[in-house]
């Protein structure tokens, strides 16, 4: 069985020292092992963003996609090879602006995989610009006055998209982020973590202190149940989008490969198709 080094690959991340993705990467390459996969079992689809270079980081099979489309090619990678175990990740500039359209849609059509969002409420690769979950009133080089917009709740979001599991972390809590990964990857659908990772480099308002300051773990709840999704939506806007742990999950439904009639088992090309070459030629 595969130990968390294994998934450790000789490429030295660029990110800044002290961001939150760094953390992000060993909770993904710890639960991979703890769950134990192996690397040639796992698939990182990255979309574009400093997030976005983590599945360069993994040693697995990876793909660095373009802008807000990580979900997308995570889809397809998954309907032509069901034995794999695919993780899609990027930012919140990523998955929530330019990448939203696919990020609600992927939710409901609920394909058995995971979607990590290193939430960190501003641009950093492109050098600090306001964000969809920036906060009203945040200054920024796009926005010198500050944002007049609100921020967004990939939360409620996700719950009103019909997700069957929904669930948050930090990326300083290496524990949790590592069990709420492995709980997503084990899920039988589409997961969705979203994780604060704090960008020292550009956000100097939403830092590791801030966070710790406002993040409201869900362990202070014992009697919460995560299967009642009216109580999922009030714990989130109750304590303002900061709720950590698992929010929500619906073991009940059907994954979307689940719902397609004979659809494979195995991948694609482990199929032998029954034709001939003359039909073949002929199609
Ligand atoms: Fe991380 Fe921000 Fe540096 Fe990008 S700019 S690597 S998000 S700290
Ligand atoms: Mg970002």
């Amino acid at each position: 069985m595969a130990t968390f080094k294994e998934f450790r690959n000789n490429v030295k991340p660029n990110w800044c020292p002290g961001c939150g993705d760094f953390s992000v990467q060993a909770a993904i390459q710890r639960a991979a092992a703890n769950v134990g996969l192996e690397p040639e079992g796992l698939a990182v689809v990255s979309g574009i963003g400093c997030s976005g270079r983590i599945s360069g980081y993994i040693n697995a099979y990876g793909f660095h996609g373009i802008h807000g489309r990580a979900l997308p090619i995570a889809q397809g990678v998954k309907l032509a090879n069901r034995e794999l175990t695919v993780i899609a990740s990027g930012g919140d500039g990523d998955g929530f602006a330019i990448g939203m359209g696919h990020t609600v849609h992927a939710i409901r059509r609920n394909l058995d995989i995971t979607y990590i969002v290193m939430d960190n409420q501003i641009y950093g690769l492109t050098k600090g610009q306001t964000s969809p979950r920036s906060a009203a009133g945040f200054k920024t080089k796009s926005t010198p006055e500050g944002s007049i917009e609100t921020s967004l709740s990939p939360l409620e979001i996700a719950l009103s998209a019909g997700a069957t599991f929904v669930a948050q972390s930090f990326s300083s809590d290496l524990k949790q982020l590592t069990l709420l990964i492995e709980e997503a990857i084990k899920h039988k659908g589409f997961s969705f973590i979203n994780v604060f990772s704090p960008c020292v480099t550009f956000n100097k308002v939403n830092t590791y202190d801030w966070f710790k300051e406002n993040i409201v773990n869900l362990d202070q709840f014992p009697d919460y149940d995560p299967t009642n999704r009216v109580a999922a939506m009030n714990k989130i806007m109750e304590t303002n989008g900061m709720l950590t742990g698992l929010i929500y999950q619906d073991k009940t439904r059907k994954c979307y490969e689940d719902l397609i009639p004979g659809f494979a088992q195995e991948a694609l090309a482990k199929q032998s198709l029954d034709i001939t070459r003359e039909q073949f030629d002929n199609l």
